[in-house]
């Protein structure tokens, strides 16, 4: 399984770069959060050993749980899927960078639950879709005037996903609303507050998110193909 897992994570680390040199960056720019929700512990164990360090959670439990049982080795673990305030307190202690905050409740909850700066992304609803979590484009500047005043959140960046009917050519203008997004608020001036991240792109469409920008991409189906 080791070997399969190796080979998926060089051929996906070969796009990254091919994405990267297309859009003028270099591979080290884009950092690769193998998404681990579809596999079990053993698995995750052994994609880890394979290289890939960064690892992502979509259910807050989940993540407690795999952390908690993967405690003996050094991953940095990321929350990728919906946060509730319930869930906060516990999920702080194993997330290093939660990429899903979409309100400002949660906003206010992360910050009276974290004993020191807790780094988080802002998600944002770019395709509209009704289901979809995230904040209104409009609305970031607003909450990013919100998270000033919070001495325990730091924003790193925006996170996106494409619309679930969305073909290529709508992920890329999704994927680039998140820039534009980000590059309008850039000159943000408060201590807590660097717009430097976009996470956005999955298996299906990250080489498009890269050319676009992703300084991040969550990647899971691609990783697991052939591991049965
Ligand atoms: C599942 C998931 C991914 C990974 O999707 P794949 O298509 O399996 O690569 C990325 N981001 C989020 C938020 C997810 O829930």
């Amino acid at each position: 399984m080791i070997e399969r897992l190796s080979e998926n994570l060089k051929l996906i680390q070969q796009r990254i770069e091919t994405s990267a040199q297309k859009s003028g960056r270099v591979a080290d720019d884009i950092r690769l959060v193998g998404v681990t929700k579809s596999v079990d512990v053993e698995v995750t164990r052994s994609l880890f050993e394979a290289g890939c360090t960064n690892l992502g959670e979509s259910r807050p439990q989940a993540l407690w749980d795999k952390s908690s049982q993967l405690a003996d080795i050094p991953i940095t673990w990321h929350l990728i899927g919906h946060l509730q305030r319930n869930k906060v307190k516990r999920t702080l202690a194993c997330a290093e960078l939660i990429h899903s905050v979409d309100s400002l409740r949660l906003i206010d909850a992360i910050d009276q639950a974290a004993e020191s700066p807790v780094k988080i992304l802002l998600e944002v609803n770019v395709s509209g879709d009704a289901a979809k979590h995230g904040l209104k484009v409009l609305d970031v500047e607003s909450v990013l005037e919100h998270v000033v005043q919070k001495a325990n959140v730091r924003v790193e960046g925006l996170m996106c996903m494409a619309g679930f009917e969305s073909n290529l050519d709508q992920a890329r203008r999704e994927f680039a609303v998140l820039r534009t997004t980000r590059d309008k608020h850039s000159g943000f001036q408060a201590d807590n507050i660097r717009l430097v991240e976009l996470s956005m792109g999955m298996s299906g469409d990250f080489e498009v998110a890269i050319e676009e920008g992703a300084t991040m991409v969550r990647v899971g189906t691609s990783l697991f193909e052939g591991i049965g």
